[in-house]
């Protein structure tokens, strides 16, 4: 997590004739413009954010751009500012006087620069530049090096006070970055291991084709639902016996026959990434008892996916800095009660401590948690034990979602006994004074189906998902793989189809041909839970 102080700037001035429209404004297949998603994913923990333009007319673009962009992408304080007017004014066109700019206007001691159009830039790298700047207070700049060892312009940390010496060279028309790090007191962080495939900090993207290349071509089914979003199971294999799932554990004998290959997890990645999806969760089965399931993880970020998400009981993660170096960015922990008997009842393990400690783990380093509940009215669904799980969540910032006992082939006359209603959690959160909260997301479904509620006091949100009565269809934006490598359109409908694993394009193109059959909605309404036998074996 960043927790010193800093100023973000987004480099956006720079000519781009080959795509036909000012960069940072690009838009790919009608998505937020670059700039926009800049700041949304690597904006979160900056003081401040500066929109680094060239010209007056290019700072309206960009101001009315953001203005009208999302809630959600914009930081707290942002301004677009233009090397035109100000002291840098008389001086060349060029990403250096972009970053002399910067350094100008920032309010902070350290400022990290970022072209607006490296795509593969996370949030991560930034807080490696920070941190490093922080144990070297004494560096003008610091920046990753490639991998001869020569630095790699952006993404970059400079120090306010290397601006006289910046503008000593933007004026004798000396415009180069890689000079102007080379010769001031800099350090280079060593790039992490060679990534598999690309590397994340070079990608290049001045043409449609390299935008195509790195967004891929959008999936859209014939009710023009945009698929992005890709629940992937790695195994059905699970270190638990949760009660409601794999009650009797699983049998190990069986473990070959429903796990991916890392082969197979690269090419359906791979496959899944030239539709256009940008968000992956793996799970299972326990995701993490794969034992190349951290090694997907980094496969999923040199992709490109901006997030990748993990449904996990937490048992075997440990120390979450290697995933989170990986690429993990959102973690979603399942806990169905906070009482050690209770705990060992559902999940036929003794190991509630060690859950709690990851959550507390993932909360301090700030990974995106949110907790996953599943109450069973004769075990865990008194009111004691909701109470306990809502004030314990409350106090920290996490979301705890409670997701109501679905039926599956295996345990349907259970499920019907013991489900606790959304509606029953829902009254009690009213009475003790959370209040709904609205969001777009709530409305078009693109967060998923849960409702959350929040109380004025506490920085913990408490959602619901109600799976009968939170139809989000219309909207639905996901697509299954199951440990088989099989296709499922919906999580109830009836079918799932082998896909050719040959190549990422045989995938893609099998997708394709496959989504014209994706259902229009679920008819849990009707009765029809589809054909899952049980949730290990897709992951929910
Ligand atoms: N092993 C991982 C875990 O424990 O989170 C991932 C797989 S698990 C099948 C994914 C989620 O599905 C868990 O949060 C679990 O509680 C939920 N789940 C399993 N069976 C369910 C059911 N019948 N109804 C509702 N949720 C269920």
């Amino acid at each position: 997590m960043l927790t010193h102080e800093f100023t973000l700037a987004v480099l956006c001035g720079g000519e781009s004739t080959r795509l036909g429209t000012d960069k940072g404004l690009y838009r790919h297949a009608g998505d937020e413009s670059l700039v926009a998603r800049a700041i949304r994913l690597l904006s979160k923990s900056a003081n401040e954010v500066l929109i680094v333009c060239h010209d007056e007319a290019q700072r309206r673009r960009y101001k009315s751009e953001l203005l009208d962009a999302e809630g959600s992408c914009r930081p707290r304080a942002f301004k677009v500012i233009t090397d035109q007017g100000c002291e840098v004014g008389s001086l060349p066109r060029s990403a250096l006087t972009g970053v002399a700019t910067a350094l100008v206007h920032s309010r902070y001691e350290r400022v990290i620069v970022v072209g607006v159009d490296q795509l593969g830039v996370r949030l991560r790298q930034l807080e490696q530049l920070l941190n490093q700047a922080m144990a070297m207070p004494q560096k003008m700049v610091i920046c990753f090096g490639d991998q001869t060892g020569d630095p790699l312009p952006f993404p970059s940390i400079w120090s306010v006070s290397a601006l006289p010496a910046l503008l000593a060279r933007l004026s004798q028309n000396a415009c180069s970055v890689r000079s102007a790090i080379r010769e001031s007191a800099h350090h280079l962080i060593e790039q992490p291991s060679q990534r598999t495939y690309n590397d994340p900090l070079s990608v290049n993207s001045n043409t449609l084709q390299d935008m195509n290349n790195y967004f891929g071509q959008p999936l859209i089914d014939p009710r023009g639902r945009r698929l992005k979003y890709l629940r992937f199971s790695l195994t059905e294999a699970c270190n638990m016996a949760c009660t409601y799932c794999l009650p009797d554990g699983f049998p190990e004998w069986y473990r070959h026959k429903a796990t991916l290959t890392l082969e197979q997890i690269t090419t359906l990645l791979t496959g899944f990434r030239k539709l256009g999806f940008s968000k992956v969760r793996f799970t299972g089965g326990e995701p993490s008892v794969h034992r190349d399931c951290l090694q997907a993880i980094e496969i999923a970020d040199s992709l490109g996916f901006e997030c990748i998400a993990m449904t996990t009981n937490g048992l075997l993660l440990g120390d979450l800095r290697p995933w989170i170096k990986a690429g993990l960015t959102n973690l979603n922990v399942s806990l169905d009660s906070l009482d050690p008997i209770e705990f060992q009842k559902i999940t036929k393990s003794s190991q509630l401590t060690k859950v709690l400690a990851l959550i507390d783990q993932a909360v301090a380093l700030g990974v995106s948690t949110k907790i996953n509940t599943v109450l069973m009215r004769s075990i865990n669904g008194s009111t004691k034990s909701i109470n306990n799980l809502i004030d314990w969540a409350a106090e920290r910032p996490l979301t705890l979602r409670f997701i109501e006992l679905m039926d599956t082939g295996l345990n349907q006359s259970f499920a019907t006994q013991e489900r606790v209603l959304g509606t029953e959690i829902e009254s009690l959160l009213i009475n003790r004074g959370f209040t709904r909260q609205f969001k777009k997301s709530d409305i078009d479904g693109s967060d998923g189906p849960a409702v959350n509620y929040s109380h004025q006091s506490r920085p913990g949100l408490v959602g619901l998902i109600n799976p009968l009565s939170g139809n989000f269809c219309s909207s639905c934006n996901r697509l299954r793989i199951t440990a088989r490598g099989h296709l499922k359109l919906c999580l109830f409908g009836n079918h799932d189809s082998p896909l050719d694993l040959s190549s990422a394009s045989a995938v893609a193109l099998n997708v394709r041909q496959l989504i014209g059959t994706k259902p229009e909605r679920h008819y849990l309404d009707v009765g029809n839970f589809g054909n899952v036998a049980t949730f290990r074996t897709i992951g929910g």
